[in-house]
């Protein structure tokens, strides 16, 4: 892991800073976030997508710096434009392990990228913040429906569903890296959460205070419209391969364990790494008992957020806030402040 004093030292460097991230997942919303608060930005870019990046004027990149594909970041290049990179959940993919030697500022806590990347990691981590998680099985202890899941998940492209060992070892064979766990019914909901440690609004965590900012679900090919397939006959295994987002909101009653879950998440976070700084989301599904189970934490900007509009946001802002507004502004007040070495690494 690259030392976080060094990253102390190239930021305090930093006279001023830009926002950069690459163009993928949520870049635009972030660039338009920088843009409401004023503060410039840098797409890094592939020659494939930069028309598409180039065709929003008030979401588009105040400069490109271009690149063959996204496994390289530009990191000399970076910090002499005094950036400040925002990860997301290409950015995470496509670079990999080598997040956690990047020479570069990245906002928030590249401990939590690293939590985020294993399996067995972000499970201890559901653990030790008290949250209810599916039960994860060995293929002989499979009794009942179950999710198999593989590494280094493409927004849950090849998960399958089985139901005994038997049709385990016949989809799956042996030696595979899978994670088993059992499928929990009921209703998805995509929590996105902020952990400020200036801002007003929220619970309060050890460290500063967590924000509820929206909820989304997300829409899965075929498991969302699979009734329709089946009503035609089409006998079609479930999968689930995230093709967008939709709003929702949460019963009310609902909200005071979501929000605890976040703050547990946050607390829990301060003792294994140093803390979250920032957007993150806690993947949930509710079951008519209204018991929440958590598959997933995603430590950083989610693309549940592009919807850009929630109610939870404008209840905490007054008016509406993007978690793309919400990044540009916390790193806006803690430059003012000089405290930016205390939210980026
Ligand atoms: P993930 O890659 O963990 O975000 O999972 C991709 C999708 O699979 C989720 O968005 C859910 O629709 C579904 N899923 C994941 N885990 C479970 C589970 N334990 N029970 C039911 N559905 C799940």
């Amino acid at each position: 892991m690259f030392e976080k004093e060094k990253i102390d030292e190239i930021v305090s460097s930093y006279k001023d800073f830009k926002i950069a991230t690459i163009c993928s997942h949520s870049a635009l919303q972030i660039f338009h976030g920088a843009k409401q608060e004023k503060i410039k930005t840098i797409g890094i870019c592939t020659e494939k997508v930069r028309e598409l990046y180039e065709s929003f004027p008030h979401a588009r990149p105040d400069e490109f710096i271009m690149v063959e594909d996204y496994s390289q970041i530009p990191v000399k290049e970076l910090v002499e434009k005094q950036a400040i990179l925002i990860p997301h959940g290409s950015l995470v993919e496509y670079t990999g392990k080598k997040i956690d030697d990047l020479a570069v500022p990245i906002f928030g806590n590249r401990g939590s990228l690293y939590y985020e990347r294993s399996r067995d990691r972000m499970f201890d981590w559901m653990h030790k913040s008290g949250l209810r998680t599916p039960r994860i099985l060995k293929p002989d202890d499979i009794d009942g429906p179950a999710i198999v899941k593989f590494p280094g998940a493409k927004g849950g492209k090849g998960y399958m569903v089985v139901h005994s060992p038997e049709e385990y070892y016949s989809k799956v064979g042996t030696g595979a890296k899978t994670m088993v766990q059992e499928f929990i019914i009921g209703v998805r909901a995509y929590v996105h959460y902020f952990h400020s440690f200036i801002g007003d609004a929220g619970f309060k965590t050890t460290y500063g205070k967590v924000e509820m900012l929206g909820v989304d679900r997300r829409m899965e090919s075929n498991a969302d419209e699979i009734a329709r397939q089946l009503s035609v006959g089409a006998k079609v295994p479930i999968s689930f391969t995230v093709m967008g987002n939709q709003s929702m909101v949460l019963r009310e009653s609902l909200l005071p364990q979501y929000m605890d879950m976040g703050r547990n998440v946050c607390n829990s976070s301060r003792d294994l790494f140093g803390g979250i700084h920032g957007p993150f989301c806690l993947e949930t599904i509710v079951t008519e008992d209204l018991d929440v189970f958590a598959f997933e934490i995603s430590a950083r900007i989610v693309a549940g957020t592009n919807l850009l509009k929630s109610p939870y946001a404008i209840y905490s802002h007054g008016f509406n806030f993007t978690t793309g507004m919400r990044i540009a502004r916390e790193l806006k007040d803690a430059h003012k402040k000089k405290k930016l070495k205390e939210i980026v690494y």
